[in-house]
């Protein structure tokens, strides 16, 4: 005969409904369990996010610590810094407890690593006496993430090298509350008079003969951004037009010569 065994992650939970019944062999019920394993999930992004949240493009896996003081106009936010801390840490922890109890390899410290790892041993995890601390954590941890990356003042989206003649520089674009800050426009980071409206940019750069050799990956997050389209809006024209695409990181990223083509055509201000 089977015990009734309730959901320990329903019990730490902060709404005050009545906790599930966990399933069979474990110490979560289906949603907490279909919660902790998306949560897991999105951690990288929200880690990548919180990178770019201090100022700069960050790619996964690339230098937790910059030498030097920051950037002319780079803001510092402590929260981002934080949460990309203790979500390192808390990845880090929970995939030691799986690694030792089980005997496994433990992954490479880095999120994507140890967020794959968890993932495979998420079944292991929700049956553990701990399982409901680490559903709480996580949840906890994803929170404070998307107030982090919500809280973000001020965003840099490198977006590709500068095209004016013999120029070194990145062209980096400013956003502000989600979207592009048009006063910021569009500049070179080696010389301020390089510098575009996002139209004159979508516009220069569909001009440029080797613009694919030139080519550069964009987030659908950055694509939203730079064009002031909603993500969801992103998505569905990536699939439409079959968007060259690659994943790198757990991360899907478009080439943006597909966005700059189809917003040419379709502008969304005039
Ligand atoms: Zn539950
Ligand atoms: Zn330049």
């Amino acid at each position: 005969m089977r015990t009734i065994v309730w959901c320990e992650g329903c019990r730490r939970g902060s709404d005050a409904a009545d906790p599930g019944l966990a399933l069979d062999g474990l110490r979560l019920c289906a949603q907490c369990l279909r919660l902790l394993a998306r949560r897991i999930e999105e951690l990288p992004h929200m880690y990548e996010e919180c990178g770019r949240a201090l100022g700069g493009s960050v790619p996964s896996g690339v230098r937790e610590h910059t030498s030097g003081g920051p950037l002319p106009g780079m803001t510092i936010n402590a929260t981002a810094v934080e949460v990309r801390t203790e979500i390192l840490g808390t990845l880090s922890a929970w995939s030691g407890l799986v690694a030792e109890q089980r005997e496994v390899r433990a992954p490479r410290r880095a999120v994507d690593q140890l967020a794959g790892f968890l993932l495979r041993h998420l079944r292991w995890l929700a049956a553990h006496p701990a399982a409901g601390d680490a559903a709480q954590e996580v949840a906890r941890l994803a929170r404070a993430a998307r107030r982090a990356v919500a809280a973000e003042p001020v965003r840099r989206v490198q977006v590709g090298g500068c095209v004016e003649p013999d120029c070194p520089g990145r062209i980096v674009a400013t956003l502000r509350d989600g979207g592009l800050d048009e006063r910021m426009r569009i500049r070179c980071d080696a010389d301020p008079d390089h510098s575009w409206t996002a139209a004159e940019w979508t516009l220069l750069r569909r001009a440029l003969p080797d613009a694919a050799a030139e080519e550069r990956w964009l987030t659908a997050q950055d694509i939203s951004r730079l064009w002031d389209t909603p993500v969801g809006t992103v998505y569905r024209l990536a699939s439409e037009h079959r968007w060259p695409r690659r994943s790198r990181g757990g991360r899907t990223y478009y080439s943006e010569l597909a966005p700059h083509a189809h917003f040419t055509r379709h502008p969304r201000r005039t």
